[in-house]
């Protein structure tokens, strides 16, 4: 089980830097969780380690591979979006079953993973359905089992809750916890909201305006701010 290294990672549309120099390990396992405001750069930085966005400068290395400039399918790291990006007009079975079709793994091997990651995610009666013809927490599920499927080494989660309802958000977020307890993988998720990170992180990185503010355990972030932002953010008491 690698770990996973970011090495002054730098990265500019334009004229504008969204991500400074920034440095960061991640511990086989580890479940991390990026935490900020919008706009600070969390997705970006996500994209960065998908290879869904280019390195402007700096290195991506999981375990001894470095990654940077690999194609995002050579990674070994499957990605959660916020809005699921399911492919409409496909069965579910066909939306977990697409990208391990693109690596060419054989027919029985890619069934066997799909069966599997249904039945772990209770949604093997709806493999022969549509997105359109299931629920919105039942998409969640298949977006985050077509990441299962792909066995990667890290799984990287861009705020996968923040489309549910309050209910649904307590229960998807308790499953990736589960999930993390079951895979050999290492998780970052991102989120702006400070209960998830508190609840789900073995490590936050407080992240603002383009760079990390703190890297902590929650209680180290709660209870020892680095910075007045961390203290406001987490809402630390003054
Ligand atoms: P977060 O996920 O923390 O809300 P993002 O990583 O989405 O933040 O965005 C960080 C900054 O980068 C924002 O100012 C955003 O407008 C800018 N940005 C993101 N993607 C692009 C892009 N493709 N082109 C230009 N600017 C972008
Ligand atoms: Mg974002």
């Amino acid at each position: 089980m690698p770990g996973i290294e970011l090495k002054n990672v730098t990265k500019t549309f334009g004229a504008a830097t969204v991500i400074d120099n920034v440095s960061l390990s991640i511990r086989p396992h580890e479940f991390m969780v990026f935490l900020g405001p919008s706009g600070c750069g969390k997705s970006t930085l996500l994209r960065m380690i998908a290879g869904l966005e280019s390195v402007d400068a700096g290195e991506i290395w999981i375990g001894d591979r470095r990654v940077d400039q690999l194609a995002p399918g050579e990674r070994r790291v499957a990605m959660v979006f916020q809005h699921y990006a399911l492919y409409p007009h496909m069965t579910v079975r066909e939306n977990m079953s697409f990208g391990l079709r693109n690596v060419k793994l054989p027919e029985a091997e890619i069934d066997k993973r799909v069966d599997a990651a249904a039945k772990m995610l209770e949604i093997t009666h709806l493999l022969e359905r549509k997105p359109g013809q299931i629920s919105g927490g039942q998409r969640q599920r298949v977006a985050i089992g077509r990441a299962i499927v792909k066995e990667p080494h890290l799984f990287l989660f861009d705020e996968p809750l923040s489309n549910l309802d309050a209910a649904l958000r307590v229960r998807t977020r308790l499953e990736i916890a589960q999930l993390h307890q079951r895979v050999d993988a290492a998780m970052i998720f991102v989120t702006h909201d400070q209960v998830e990170a508190m609840t789900l992180a073995h490590r936050i990185v407080v992240m603002n305006n383009r760079k990390i503010e703190q890297i902590g355990t929650p209680m180290e972030i709660y209870s020892r701010p680095a910075t007045t932002f961390v203290a406001s953010f987490v809402g630390t008491p003054a």
